[in-house]
């Protein structure tokens, strides 16, 4: 096992959860940001609600949304069983968290255990959590137009 060390104190690598400057660990092949459960669904819920309401648009003018919102609108041919395209999601999430001053931990576990135990997956770390998340999601309210007061 080869956990990363958290790029800050340089020292914990076998507790990440320990180490304050853990963040969320994000893993794209079971599609889960473990640590940031709740700030990950309230960002999902805005983009679903935000692409429902507006699926024909051209798109949205900034990148890192276009790319999941292009996923999503692609995503499945029932518009009713629409839903975010976890890979396309957790990409962004992760370009978002590390936009916002995430760092990635040094050393990651994109495995050597052989097939069937690869997994895509990246820990992230930073020097002040809370403020990482509040501005992750005060940037994807921004984003898509939703009140900041709401
Ligand atoms: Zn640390």
């Amino acid at each position: 096992m080869n956990d990363p060390n958290c790029p800050i104190c340089l020292e914990c690598s076998d507790l990440r959860e320990d180490c304050p400057h853990f963040l969320a660990e994000i893993d794209r092949t079971f599609g889960e940001a473990r640590g940031i459960e709740d700030e990950d669904f309230e960002i999902q819920e805005m983009l679903n609600t935000s692409f429902s309401l507006a699926p024909t648009a051209a798109g949205y003018s900034n990148e890192l949304l276009n790319d999941v919102f292009k996923s999503w609108i692609g995503s499945s041919v029932c518009n009713a069983d629409r839903e975010i395209d976890e890979l396309a999601y957790y990409k962004f999430l992760q370009d978002l968290l590390v936009r916002c001053g995430a760092k990635t931990g040094i050393s990651e576990n994109n495995d050597a255990g052989g097939p069937g135990f690869s997994s895509d997956m990246d820990v992230l770390y930073a020097e002040n959590t809370n403020e990482v998340l509040e501005m992750a999601v005060a940037w994807v309210k921004q984003s898509l137009g939703i009140s900041v007061n709401k």
